[in-house]
């Protein structure tokens, strides 16, 4: 996000500032009050004040950002809030019909026994961006401060530790220049600095440079789950109905499987997630996701049904070993940012519940002992160790990477797997994982007689298929146009030269919305991407995919995004 130099910025202090109103922060900011109330209730010679938090949202509210086609595992919820059912938490129905599809091209194999990861029993569809909202309606009634639209840009960091968050400015220029409603950004001062902006956070990735979080990790690496909601005209798909697919139209070199949740008012929420870590340079997730659409037995199901709505978002699924040093001095990661996901069930937001209430109680700790140093917070890395949430993680360490090795050998070691407690066909407790990006093959390499070319490009039918800016307009995504393009491109010469050559321009492929558009040079020399930024879904595939990593993501102006209603 382009920052103003030399302008004087107001200061705000707070105990602890939250970067992030997904499940993660909220539960943090919960369960942090609710311990503060349940120690002065027991302590009355040791009473401590009510601490001030500051939750930051850079969606225009809370939820507008939240993207989840979700089957929620309660017992996260169920722990921080007991009677969350009988206080109105939204859910979209309890699981009751529970299936897997293998899809070949032109048929469908049903598993006539589930797959233990993937059996629902107990869990419920829910929406992330309802029960964000909802969540976030709580807090708010709890004295804890929530800023929406606020896009926090960096972290603050005096003497080798984190003292708080600067949100962007607002108000600048396509140029960089100040506009009449310029707003400098505020610098939030705090004892603690919790960050749970979800996968490839902007501010994570910032503290993982400085402080070399991943040091003895595998790298993290990412899915992308493109979707999107149909209205159907009857009941054929009742809320709580649960179906995961795996094979067509992934490749077997690529990981990933589609996925359909029925929800209320007739809506089926629908998807295909895409693992970042393909080898084919010209995969288009988008694109791929239409195709699944056309499958006979997916086709069968949403026929005579409305697309409602789109969106994207990155999964991280990397799995306990690529979870990153989650502690610092003054800082906290939580939920998606520090990969709490189980890739085998598709499910986190138990886990970063759970991450939430594991850094309350340490944040308690520390206000208690007014220690806020990485000694006294490496209490959240012990909590998590001894917690369901590792044993969980544990059980699925090695899940993500042995699919490095293609679908079969994937399947085979997630089997293995269930017999060895998680570790696989691996000798050792520990596969070796590599970044999705290094996996992807040189366009040459990859189109030769194995791959003759791609497959051939469906037209879309504005009926059951739909382009890339169709879906972005009905993820409500908007951003204010006059303002500085938030996708750094490090080097343009790279996506000129070498990239066309080596690569063919994965960009042009990979973004769902359409934000990367190929131009001539102004000297014919080749294209260069022009920058559709108002289209992004915040995703962050090019962050993660660009096989050069000349690529960054950051916030634009708060406010700016998708604004996800049911997804
Ligand atoms: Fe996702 Fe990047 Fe495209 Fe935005 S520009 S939608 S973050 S791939």
């Amino acid at each position: 996000m382009a920052e103003l130099p030399g302008v004087e910025r107001e200061a705000l202090e707070v105990d602890v500032v939250i970067v992030g109103a997904g499940p993660a922060g909220l539960a943090a900011a919960y369960q942090l009050v609710k311990l503060v109330e349940a120690h002065n209730a027991s302590n009355p010679g040791k009473q401590i004040e009510p601490l001030s938090i500051a939750v930051l949202e850079k969606g225009k509210e809370i939820g507008a950002h939240g993207l989840s086609g979700a089957v929620m595992d309660p017992r996260g919820i169920a722990e921080l809030m007991p009677d969350w059912l009988e206080r109105g938490f939204p859910v979209e129905g309890k699981v009751g019909h529970d299936a897997f599809w293998y899809l070949l091209e032109k048929k469908k194999i049903a598993a006539p026994i589930l797959p233990a990861p993937l059996q629902n029993e107990g869990n419920y569809v829910v929406s992330l961006a309802e029960i964000t909202r909802w969540l976030g309606g709580v807090i708010g009634g709890m004295g804890i401060d929530i800023f929406p639209e606020f896009a926090a840009s960096r972290v603050l960091v005096e003497d080798g530790r984190v003292v708080g968050v600067r949100t962007g400015d607002k108000g600048i220029d396509k140029s960089g220049q100040p506009k009449a409603n310029f707003e400098p950004g505020v610098d939030i001062r705090a004892k603690i600095t919790i960050l749970a902006e979800g996968p490839r956070g902007t501010l994570t990735k910032q503290l993982a440079g400085l402080f070399d979080l991943y040091a003895g990790k595998n790298p993290q690496v990412y899915s992308v789950g493109v979707k999107e909601l149909w209205q159907l005209p009857d009941d054929r798909f009742a809320p709580g109905t649960v179906v995961h697919t795996m094979g067509w139209p992934l490749d077997a070199n690529t990981f990933g499987g589609g996925f359909m949740y029925g929800m209320k008012d007739r809506v089926v929420d629908i998807g295909l997630v895409v693992g970042l870590d393909y080898k084919n340079p010209t995969i288009d997730p988008h694109h791929e996701f239409q195709r699944y659409k056309l499958h006979p037995a997916v086709r069968e199901l949403l026929q005579g049904g409305k697309m409602i709505g789109a969106g994207a978002k990155a999964i991280p699924e990397g799995g306990y070993f690529s979870m990153p040093r989650m502690y610092g001095d003054g800082f906290m990661i939580l939920g998606d940012s520090a990969g709490y996901l189980n890739g085998a069930r598709l499910k986190g937001i138990h886990l970063a519940i759970k991450s939430g209430m594991l850094a309350a109680e340490t944040a308690l700790q520390a206000m208690l002992k007014n220690d806020f140093s990485a000694a006294q917070l490496q209490e959240y890395n012990a909590r998590f160790e001894s917690s369901w949430a590792k044993t969980e993680l544990w059980s699925q360490r090695n899940f993500h990477q042995a699919f490095e090795n293609g679908q079969i050998a994937g399947m085979l070691n997630a089997g293995l797997g269930m017999i060895t407690g998680g570790r696989g066909y691996g000798l050792s407790n520990r596969l070796e994982g590599h970044a999705g990006h290094e996996r992807m093959e040189r366009i040459q390499r990859y189109f030769s007689s194995e791959h003759p070319h791609p497959p051939e490009k469906i037209k879309f039918d504005n009926s059951y298929t739909f382009d890339k800016v169709t879906d972005v307009y009905n993820g409500g995504v908007l951003h204010e146009e006059n303002q500085p393009a938030h996708l750094l491109i490090l080097d343009t010469e790279v996506c000129i030269t070498r990239c066309t050559e080596e690569y063919g321009n994965p960009c042009f492929h990979f973004c769902p919305a359409n934000v990367y558009d190929p131009q001539p040079t102004a000297d014919g020399r080749g294209k260069v991407p022009f920058l559709n930024f108002t289209n992004c879904y915040h995703c962050k595939t090019c962050d993660i995919m660009d096989p050069y990593q000349v690529i960054t993501w950051v916030p634009p102006e708060g406010g700016g995004g998708p604004n996800y209603k049911k997804m």
